[in-house]
């Protein structure tokens, strides 16, 4: 068998599912003889075992975690003996922000940052950007994926890239308006941030003024929450798109949402094999629409750092694997939350974000939350402090009227214990909401 000539397949979001499977197999039958003569991290884990050359039977390999990069990057600096090119071949490096650990250092060949580029871009182009556009990008360019690697992204989407990192907002208002901007990427909580300086600097300008068509959002899954992406389409006329989720460890952006759908569209089945497996198992689950579990990955074609059923920690929901309205062919699917996050209650599993959910529904609060668990559980009830707007005193009719709608929009019930305005504490980038404490 011969090597793709190209590390992707055209349009690969929009072609026949058998057209992909043949793409994979072919793909997969070279990386397989690539990391059984060049990753030494792998010849380890899989104690000597080839790789089977259907990727149907990938799941009698043991899976790979963050915890084993981390190792390996320990014992093997700085990029890990899951290296599988030269060093000399690697043109960018990025680190990951290490908020849960040791920073991991990322590399990427030429080769991978051109396939990096192309499937970021689909997952953009799947939300809208596209050339005609002309785009801001207002994520900082320090170290991590989302800043320079995220520009490739959007400019091979064929729009225009305008370059502005973070801070002085006033300047990027003047820069939207002086450069006729159409779309912006950047953090779901700066639209916000965005309306302080518009209100403070610019007295006659509304945020619609600054004619903003598209905002793609990334990070957080703060879209996944309707009552949050209303208000900020109502108060741009922009629409709000999660335009980039990806697992930095494996590709930088591979699912974006269309026009047609609030999911998720997988946008990479000619670079990526996902598949689903049951967390606290790793039992491998059916790739069925319905299906929850965390979401398992092996790069069909990479060069640097290739991956093997790498558990990237994320729980999905697979939500439909028919075509779509917008003629994409792929996998949708909806981020649930963080393995790590997951809390069973009474048997039912239950994710901060769909905490968040239901509480943004209430408008006396601020939206700041955490879950306090006592103990290993099992947990009967969930226990949650939510935090009043700057206004507002806690009362206990309103605890009832959360705990009642976490009942009913989750199914499990809820002791909610109201806290006083920036009670909670606040952290930059990814806030922990779940909070365990020793004991009762
Ligand atoms: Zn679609």
């Amino acid at each position: 068998m011969t090597a793709p000539s190209r590390p992707w397949l055209e349009d690969a979001d929009f072609a026949p599912p058998a057209a992909i499977e043949r793409h994979q197999h072919a793909c997969w039958q070279r990386q397989r003889r690539y990391l059984t003569e060049h990753s030494p991290f792998f010849r380890r884990l899989w104690g000597g075992r080839t790789p089977p050359p259907h990727l149907a039977d990938l799941a009698a390999l043991p899976c790979s975690t963050k915890v084993d990069l981390r190792a390996s990057q320990t014992t093997a600096p700085p990029f890990g003996d899951y290296l599988a090119a030269a060093p000399e071949t690697v043109v960018r490096v990025h680190r990951t922000s290490g908020t849960t650990g040791t920073p991991l250092n990322l590399a990427l060949s030429a080769r991978d940052a051109q396939q990096t580029a192309i499937i970021g871009a689909r997952a953009q182009r799947a939300s809208g950007l596209g050339p005609g556009h002309r785009v801001v990008h207002c994520l900082h360019y320090q170290l991590w994926m989302g800043g320079y690697t995220d520009h490739t992204t959007l400019e091979a989407t064929g729009a225009t890239v305008v370059p502005f990192g973070v801070g002085d907002t006033e300047r990027l208002v003047r820069t939207i308006l002086d450069l006729a901007i159409t779309a912006i990427s950047c953090t779901p909580s700066y639209p916000a941030v965005i309306e302080h300086v518009i209100g403070d600097r610019f007295p006659n300008l509304a945020p619609r003024d600054l004619g903003l068509r598209l905002g793609l959002f990334g990070g957080e899954a703060a879209l996944d929450n309707p009552g949050f992406r209303e208000r900020l389409e109502q108060t741009w006329g922009f629409a709000a798109r999660n335009a980039n989720y990806g697992v930095s460890d494996v590709l930088c952006n591979f699912a974006g949402q269309c026009d047609e759908s609030a999911d998720l569209h997988f946008v990479a089945p000619d670079v990526l094999y996902p598949e689903l497996i049951e967390p606290e198992s790793g039992t491998a689950l059916p790739w069925r629409a319905g299906t929850v579990g965390e979401l398992v990955l092996t790069h069909l074609e990479r060069e640097s750092q290739p991956l093997v059923r790498f558990r990237t920690g994320d729980i999905v929901l697979l939500t439909g694997l028919t075509r779509c309205a917008c003629g994409r062919t792929t996998p949708r699917f909806r981020v649930r939350g963080r393995s790590d996050d997951m809390i069973v209650v009474r048997g039912l599993n239950v994710f901060p974000l769909q905490v968040a959910g239901v509480l943004t529904g209430f408008a006396a609060l601020s939206g700041e939350f955490r879950i306090v668990l006592r103990g290993l559980g099992p947990y009967d009830r969930l226990p949650v402090q939510a935090e009043m707007a700057s206004d507002q005193m806690p009362t206990a009719a309103l605890a009832r009227a959360i705990a009642d709608e976490i009942q009913r929009q989750l199914g499990v019930g809820a002791r909610v214990n109201l806290v006083p305005w920036r009670s909670l504490p606040r952290t930059a980038g990814k806030t922990a909401h779940v909070v365990r404490e020793e004991d009762a």
